[in-house]
Parts: structure tokens; C-alpha cells; sequence
């Protein structure tokens, strides 16, 4: 095969296991030879529309094995994948469209207006729509695939080319398109592979949206590329999540802290036949204590890892032997990972003092698409990521992750991460979801605000809140203020966004301090 990048591994897959299963989606399955058919006749219609080595094709939909399909065709041509985050307003999208140069959208059928209107105005030649009600601007994905060639495709690709442009989640602003190559993405599943017990008996769960990159390169690619079986969500609904790991007996899965957390808080939860589950996996964001204990409680092996789009993703990794020794700590660099905790002259932090984490590795990306400042900026000469993340290691090298640099701050001198802050103001039994942010104050430079969700029913006061926080907390870390809300701003993958809280209630405080 001349095709080196993961676009072969359907192909690779089908000679080695053809009859094994690799997609289970909704009523269906899909074995390696299948997926592998339906590629290589998808890529052939891509050649058809124009798409070469090179070219840009996105994907605006659910998770759908039309993405992997997607994803893996458009390797097969040495083109490079775009996954499109659903949750977008149609000029955000047009923005990613235009930003990454897609000649090809495929989209699902409920993204069909916003994808009709972004493709528009980015001016996306081709449009292929998954089933759904006719249209005649755009082209059907299964007449497209029934119609193509059945031929080899013959195209040579490098580890090293290009194979996708996945954008950041978006929490400290606008979305980057991180430049993944076939080899990065290789490097991040050997990593997994090496780190777990992943195996080709593997069922592997994927809820968290295939658009951001740990639903996609933690979960499903380390499984496919092992020979064992992933089953696609659509959506994530914990009762459902219950439902199919309990009927399919799910081995695997990855979810985000509010996913684990919405599964645990049902009734069902504690009397589900969660006995087919190896692994566990949580990561994308901070987890709270309470939502490892929850499951270590049940008796399930719950592994927290770290990452960024940037690294494709995985970074740090605490596995199921540490999980209790270690709580709270997201572990140590992965196999092929090497990590450095750095002070802001570049000299490296001592044990317990934090420092912004830095990343080396083969799956840290070969930059952001088309931003040379943005990619200078990221990443050193010798290829060190600057991660925007603060982390102290314990004495044992074990990385314990604080904050983002962007969401500290310096309260009469002293820095706060807001990030302890919310944990502990988290062990409050009243307390669903909170923020914390700086805002201004004429004497302290900036103190904290906390804006809280508070659980159903539960009525806790400001006063009752911020006093249980006295004796745990240095008082210059304690917010001057808290609010209650119904809900926060949060990215499509569960995460809060700091700018967006911030904003609302950096004025409200302004407004309140005034006499
Ligand atoms: P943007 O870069 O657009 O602002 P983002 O950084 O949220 O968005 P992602 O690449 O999806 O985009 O997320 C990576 C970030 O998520 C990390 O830099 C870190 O801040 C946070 N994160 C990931 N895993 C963890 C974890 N286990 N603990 C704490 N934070 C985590
Ligand atoms: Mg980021």
C-alpha cells in the first residue's frame, strides 16, 4: 500500500480481521470489510467532485459512521478531514469553512439549514447530505456511494502529511484550526495503546462528540485501529448511555466530567449492570472529586487523562492503579510524551510549585492552519507545546493540573486559580455547577466572583456558601460575591467558557460595588 496515513486503516483492517464488527450504530452494524468498501467508494466520489492531495473536506453532523466514512475516504486521497462542531450558528460555521478552504461539506440532515447558509456564504462548492428530506442543491451520500468505483485508489501519503484540521473547543476564544498529520494522530493511539488495556475485544462507547478530538482520537480511533468494535451515539443521554452499555456490554468509554456526572446523579445508576465496563475514561476538562469517587464507589475503574486538540489530544494519563493513590492528579506524560512544567523565565518549576506545563511528542501538531504568529507562539523552535496551562508535579513526577494561565488571577498581589476555588466550593452539597472568575475591585486589583448552580430544590445563601469556604481557603481566595444562576455558558463539549461568565457578571459586580 502506498498509503501510510490512517486513511489506510480501514483497508489494513479488512485484510487482517474483514469479518469482525467495527461500527455499531443504532440498529446497525458495519464489519472492517464493509467500512472499508463504503470508503473507498466514498473517496472515489470525492475524486470525482475534484477533491486531490491536499484539498480540504469538512463534515457538519452527528456521531455517524457517514464521519468516520468521511474521515477515512478523505485520508485515502491524502486530502485532509475538517470536523465541524454541530452546536455552531451558521456564521461561525461559514468561518470555519472559509478559514480551512473546504471545497466539500457533508452534513446530517438536521444541519441541513445551517449547512445550506454557511456553505453559501463561505462559498463551499459541494454539499452531500446524509438521508433526509430531498434538496436539490445537494448531493445524496448513499446515490454518491452506490454510484462510485470500486477501484484501488493508489494515492501516496506520508505519516508526516497533513490528515485533519480539528478547531479547539473555543473556551478562551475564538476556535484555532490545529493541523493534525497521519503520523500525530498514529502516535496519540499508540500512546492509549500502550496506556490501557485496549484490546480487539474491545466495545468502545463514543458519546462525546466525534467533532472535538477526544471523542474522536482517545476513543474510537485507538479502537479501530486495534481491530475491536465502536458503537456511536448520536447524542449523549445518560439514561440511554445506561441502556446500551448494559445491552451491548460496553468495555470501554470516554465522556467528559458533566457526562459522568449526569449518569451518576440517575436513579438507575446504582443498580445498572455496569459489570462488562474495563475502563473508564474521563478527561477534557477538570474532574471533580466527587465524580471519580462516585464511580471508584461502584467498583468501576475510572482513568482521568489530560490533553488538548493541539496534542492530539492525549498528554497526561492516570491509569485504573493510581486512580485512588492519586486522586485528583491527572497523571503522568503518556509513553511517547514528555512533559516540563516551566516558570515564566523558562528555568523548571521545583516539586509543588506551579509553572505553565509544556508538551513534546510525535502527536503534538505541526501547527495551527494558516496563523504563523498564533503557531510561533505555541510552539518552541525545538517543537515544545505551550499548553496555557498551569500544573505542579508531586515529588513522584505526578501532574497535577491548577488552572489556565488565562483564567488566573492576582488578587493583592497574591495569584488565585480559580479552579481550586470551584472544587472546593463544589463540596457544598447544594451546589450543581460554578464559576469563578476576577473581576475588578478598587482595592484588591481583582477578586473572585462565584457564580453558582445550585441543585434542584436546594437553597443555600450567599453567606451560608462563601462562610463554609472559611478555614478551607486562604482568605484572599475566597470570592467577595457569589451569584445564583440557572445555568452557565458552556462549550458544545460541556466545558465552562470563562470569557462568556466574565462578561456577564464583571458588569453586574461593577454595578454593585458602585455607592
Ligand atoms: P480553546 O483552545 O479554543 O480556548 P480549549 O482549550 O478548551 O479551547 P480543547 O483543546 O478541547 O480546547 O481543550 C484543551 C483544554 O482542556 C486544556 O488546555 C485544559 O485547559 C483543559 N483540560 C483538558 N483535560 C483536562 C483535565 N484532565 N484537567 C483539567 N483541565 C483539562
Ligand atoms: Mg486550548
Amino acid at each position: 500500500m502506498l498509503n501510510q496515513g490512517i486513511g489506510s486503516w480501514p483497508a489494513r483492517r479488512a485484510r487482517k480481521t474483514p469479518h469482525r464488527v467495527a461500527v455499531v450504530h443504532e440498529d446497525r452494524t458495519w464489519t472492517y470489510r464493509e467500512l472499508h468498501e463504503r470508503v473507498v467508494r466514498l473517496a472515489h466520489a470525492l475524486r470525482t467532485l475534484g477533491v486531490a492531495r491536499g484539498d480540504r473536506v469538512a463534515y457538519l453532523g452527528p456521531n455517524h459512521p457517514a464521519f468516520l466514512e468521511t474521515l477515512f475516504a478523505t485520508g485515502a486521497l491524502g486530502a485532509v478531514f475538517v470536523p465541524l462542531n454541530t452546536r455552531l450558528p451558521a456564521p461561525e460555521l461559514a468561518y470555519n469553512l472559509a478559514d480551512s478552504g473546504s471545497t466539500v461539506l457533508v452534513h446530517g440532515p438536521e444541519q441541513a439549514p445551517a449547512a445550506r447558509a454557511a456553505a453559501d456564504e463561505a462559498g463551499t462548492r459541494h454539499r452531500i447530505a446524509l438521508a433526509g428530506p430531498e434538496e436539490a442543491e445537494a448531493l445524496g451520500y448513499e446515490e454518491l456511494l452506490a454510484g462510485a468505483g470500486t477501484g484501488p485508489l493508489d494515492e501516496r501519503v506520508a505519516p508526516e502529511d497533513p490528515c485533519m484540521i480539528m478547531y479547539t473547543s473555543g473556551t478562551t476564544g475564538r476556535p484555532k484550526g490545529a493541523v493534525l498529520s497521519h503520523a500525530n494522530i498514529t502516535w496519540n493511539s499508540v500512546n492509549v495503546l500502550v496506556d490501557t488495556e485496549l484490546s480487539g475485544d474491545e466495545v468502545t462507547l463514543v458519546v462525546a462528540p466525534l467533532f472535538h478530538t477526544a471523542g474522536l482520537n482517545m476513543t474510537c480511533l485507538p479502537t479501530l485501529l486495534k481491530g475491536g468494535r465502536v458503537v456511536l451515539l448520536g447524542s449523549f443521554d445518560a439514561e440511554r448511555v445506561l441502556d446500551v452499555i448494559e445491552e451491548l456490554r460496553v468495555t470501554y468509554m470516554f465522556a467528559v466530567p458533566t457526562m459522568y456526572d449526569a449518569m451518576a446523579a440517575r436513579p438507575r445508576f446504582a443498580s445498572a449492570d455496569l459489570s462488562s465496563l474495563r475502563t473508564l475514561n474521563c478527561g477534557g476538562a477538570p474532574v471533580p472529586g466527587r465524580t471519580i469517587a462516585a464511580y471508584l464507589d461502584r467498583g468501576l475503574a475510572f482513568s482521568q487523562g489530560y490533553g488538548m486538540t493541539e496534542a492530539s489530544p492525549g498528554i497526561l494519563f492516570l491509569d485504573r492503579e493510581q486512580a485512588s493513590a492519586k486522586a485528583g492528579s491527572a497523571g503522568v506524560p503518556h509513553f511517547f510524551t514528555d512533559t516540563r512544567v516551566v516558570l515564566g523565565d523558562g528555568s523548571d518549576a521545583a516539586a509543588g510549585d506551579p509553572g505553565e506545563i509544556l508538551v513534546h511528542g510525535p502527536h503534538v501538531m505541526t501547527g495551527y492552519w494558516e496563523r504563523p504568529d498564533d503557531t510561533a507562539a505555541a510552539l518552541t523552535e525545538d517543537g515544545w507545546l505551550h499548553t496555557g496551562d498551569v500544573a505542579r508535579l508531586d515529588a513522584e513526577g505526578y501532574a497535577y493540573i491548577v488552572d489556565r494561565v488565562k483564567d488566573m488571577f492576582v488578587s493583592g498581589g497574591e495569584n488565585v486559580y480559580p479552579a481550586e476555588v470551584e472544587a472546593a466550593l463544589l463540596t457544598h452539597p447544594d451546589i450543581a455547577e460554578c464559576a469563578v472568575v476576577g473581576v475588578p475591585d478598587p482595592v484588591w486589583g481583582e477578586v473572585g466572583r462565584a457564580v453558582v448552580v445550585l441543585k434542584p430544590g436546594a437553597h443555600a445563601d450567599e453567606a451560608n456558601i462563601l462562610g463554609r469556604l472559611h478555614g478551607r481557603l486562604a482568605k484572599y481566595k475566597i470570592p467577595k460575591s457569589l451569584t445564583v444562576t440557572a445555568d452557565l455558558p458552556r462549550t458544545a463539549s460541556g466545558k465552562i467558557i470563562k470569557p462568556a461568565v466574565r462578561e456577564r457578571y464583571a458588569t453586574d459586580a461593577a454595578e454593585r460595588t458602585r455607592p
